[in-house]
């Protein structure tokens, strides 16, 4: 069978829909080995448009295909399709239905669980004959929910956010507290950074006499330490901390460090506390932009552009640190 050739198609068209702002669903119809009809997501939760994926296709396909050739077609769609959507390939007429994912991988990345209903029984009680056919691909297909609404952000980070949820945390980051860099002891940004950088043995070699210096600038300057930088706190414990550099007010404001304790990356703290530094930094009147530096190998570059930064330069890092990547430069324009 060729149902990996033909989910592949709908992974490209789910993240297609997704880079446009969409959610990340895809859907095709084959008929004797060809597609007939592609379609996308282009769902609007805020108008209230239904525009799924599949629902989108069996209008493409209404009116427009005899009930013989829907018949004898295959839907393939990215994503276990919903009742709604079942219902409408239902009245289409197509009986052999293939997903990517299934219900219970998608269910991750919703705050409910998958419903344990027999679909195809539930149809047969209703005379519709529907096969249901996967998960095919669900690996690939899973990460196609990196582009969901059009900010790329990894499938790791995804689920972990909506294990919160299920756990009782209603808001994400709802436990995560701003304090004062001054509220904890001398030497507090010093471990963070050593702790943010740990993942790599080379970095303490090159940078630790930097960290101590940073460390006993901001504890020397506290001033400056509590009006230009944050901690971020999880149950009271400094987990993270952000400074950025306001000298070159109006024309720029530069994110100096911005760190996040190895165990706690991935799980989207880094991106709020750089949303929190952008909240405060947005509130300089007249301020034309914020910049950023950062590696291309690090974490970072994918929370500064989750978070609406642009890339404006690069350039290649021959330095000690050129395990780090490429020097990436960011600006948010104002
Ligand atoms: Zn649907």
């Amino acid at each position: 069978m060729d149902h990996e050739k033909y989910m592949k198609r709908c992974y490209e068209l789910a993240v297609r829909a997704g880079k446009k702002g969409f959610d990340t669903f895809g859907a095709v119809l084959v008929h004797n080995g060809e597609i007939l009809e592609e379609a996308e997501n282009t769902a609007d939760w805020d108008k209230g448009i239904f525009g799924h994926a599949e629902f989108n296709l069996v209008h493409q396909c209404a009116n427009r295909y005899s009930d013989a050739v829907l018949r004898g077609s295959t839907l393939y769609t990215s994503c276990a399709p919903c009742e709604r959507c079942l219902c409408a390939i239902a009245s289409l007429g197509v009986e052999n239905v293939v997903f990517g994912v299934s219900y219970e991988a998608f269910s991750q990345l919703t705050p409910g669980e998958a419903s344990p209903v027999d679909r195809e029984s539930l149809l047969r009680g209703l005379g519709i004959r529907m096969k249901l056919t996967g998960p095919v691909l669900e690996d690939e297909g899973m990460h196609v929910f990196e582009w969901w609404g059009g900010d790329y952000r990894p499938l790791k980070e995804l689920i972990a956010e909506m294990a919160d949820v299920k756990a009782g945390h209603k808001e994400e980051g709802a436990m995560i507290e701003y304090r004062k860099i001054t509220d904890f002891p001398r030497g507090t940004v010093y471990d963070i950074l050593r702790d943010a950088y740990s993942f790599d043995d080379r970095n303490k070699q090159i940078w630790d006499k930097n960290w101590k210096e940073t460390d006993d600038f901001f504890y020397d300057n506290p001033d400056i330490a509590d009006r230009y930088g944050l901690v971020s706190c999880l149950d009271g414990k400094p987990i993270g901390f952000v400074t950025w550099d306001p000298r070159s007010r109006p024309e720029y404001v530069e994110i100096g460090h911005n760190g996040i304790r190895e165990q706690y990356k991935g799980r989207g703290y880094g991106r709020l506390q750089l949303e929190e530094a952008i909240r405060r930094i947005r509130t300089y009147a007249g301020l034309k932009r914020i910049i950023v530096c950062t590696n291309s190998n690090l974490i970072a570059p994918k929370n500064y552009e989750s978070a609406g930064f642009v890339l404006y330069d690069r350039k290649p890092n021959e330095t000690e640190s050129a395990f780090t990547g490429d020097y990436l430069y960011y600006e948010m324009i104002l």
